[in-house]
């Protein structure tokens, strides 16, 4: 598939794609687009202890931007449309499409390699403009396709935590953000923005120095009417404890497990404060990490919680029309 992928064009790619797509959506990403591939880069090169070093003329504060705390969703009963939820299969990497009505959010896009895949997925959605792009943080398997998706698409606000890289795939980033005539917009925890008639708040990172560079990930609420999904990137134990004695309101129907179901995330504290009906894991099949681990597949099915899993039936769609959640994609195993 590597080969085939090399050698022919991308837009023959794209448009076969859509026409497999047409037949089959949810199973788009199933051994043709994008396949899973093991690559997390290391801790070294990536660090935030400067915050934006060197990047200054880029960055600016949420404050000015941000719509107050006090943003909130229509009552359920209000709502017509639907929130879409998608889990694109990018392997071992993370890419989430949050749609409601014509407003869009993608949150992080896959390695590098991903970018073109994740650009064919949102044209497949009829995508034509992102309101919100979410870097949740500086790893590879977040940003690394989020240059060509910048490149792609018209874009509204991009979030980024203040954490920097010496990787050239951060730097691919910041060239895209730039080129754009955009900048990083800093998560800041309790503030809301919309998304159609969906609330999103920010969660984490609730501190500003960490020693792993996963608890920088951006936590990320989104509710539409009484459903709620709880977005949570890579961040690590660390954060789910500053997120648990923050005292926020963290619980909801659908969890996004942290970092690919490690089992240095999804504490038990934390997964009880959310409390959730269902979990995604997105996650590389035979992953060199031995992602998801067996420990937190146990805590979700001890609490009872339904998985879903990229690696067992790619791309993940759960759909909220603000009362009841219902998934096109088959359920996983513990
Ligand atoms: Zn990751």
């Amino acid at each position: 598939m590597r080969l085939l992928r090399r050698r022919w064009p991308m837009a023959i790619i794209c448009i076969l794609g859509l026409i497999i797509f047409l037949g089959n959506a949810p199973g788009i990403f199933e051994g043709n687009m994008i396949k899973g591939k093991v690559n997390e880069n290391t801790a070294q090169a990536v660090s935030g202890t400067k915050a934006y070093d060197g990047q200054a003329d880029n960055v600016k504060n949420q404050s000015d931007n941000s719509q107050g705390t006090t943003a909130a969703s229509p009552a359920a009963s209000d709502l017509k449309g639907e929130l879409k939820v998608h889990f694109i299969d990018v392997g071992q990497a993370d890419s989430i499409l949050v749609q409601q009505g014509n407003a869009a959010m993608l949150v992080d896009g896959g390695n590098n390699e991903d970018g073109p895949g994740v650009k064919c997925y949102l044209e497949q959605q009829k995508i034509t403009q992102l309101d919100y792009v979410v870097g949740t943080h500086a790893h590879e398997d977040h940003i690394g396709g989020l240059d060509t998706v910048i490149n792609s698409f018209k874009v509204g606000k991009v979030y980024f935590p203040k954490q920097t890289a010496t990787t050239a795939t951060y730097k691919d980033f910041v060239k895209a953000v730039k080129n754009k005539g955009l900048s990083f917009t800093a998560p800041v925890v309790g503030d809301t923005f919309k998304l159609g008639d969906a609330t999103c708040t920010i969660i984490a990172p609730n501190g500003t120095s960490y020693e792993d560079p996963n608890d920088y990930s951006i936590v990320i609420k989104v509710t539409y009417g009484n459903n709620s999904f709880l977005l949570t990137g890579d961040a690590e134990a660390k954060s789910e404890a500053e997120i648990v004695a923050k005292g926020m309101n963290i619980s909801a129907d659908v969890l996004k497990v942290g970092h690919h179901g490690s089992k240095s995330s999804t504490s038990q504290s934390f997964l009880d404060k959310v409390n959730p009906r269902y979990a995604v894991i997105s996650v590389g099949k035979g992953n060199d990490y031995g992602h998801p681990t067996q420990e937190t597949l146990n805590r979700l099915k001890n609490k009872g919680v339904k998985i879903y899993r990229t690696d067992e039936n790619g791309t993940v769609i759960a759909v909220s029309n603000g009362r009841d959640i219902s998934f096109k994609t088959q359920p996983g195993t513990y």
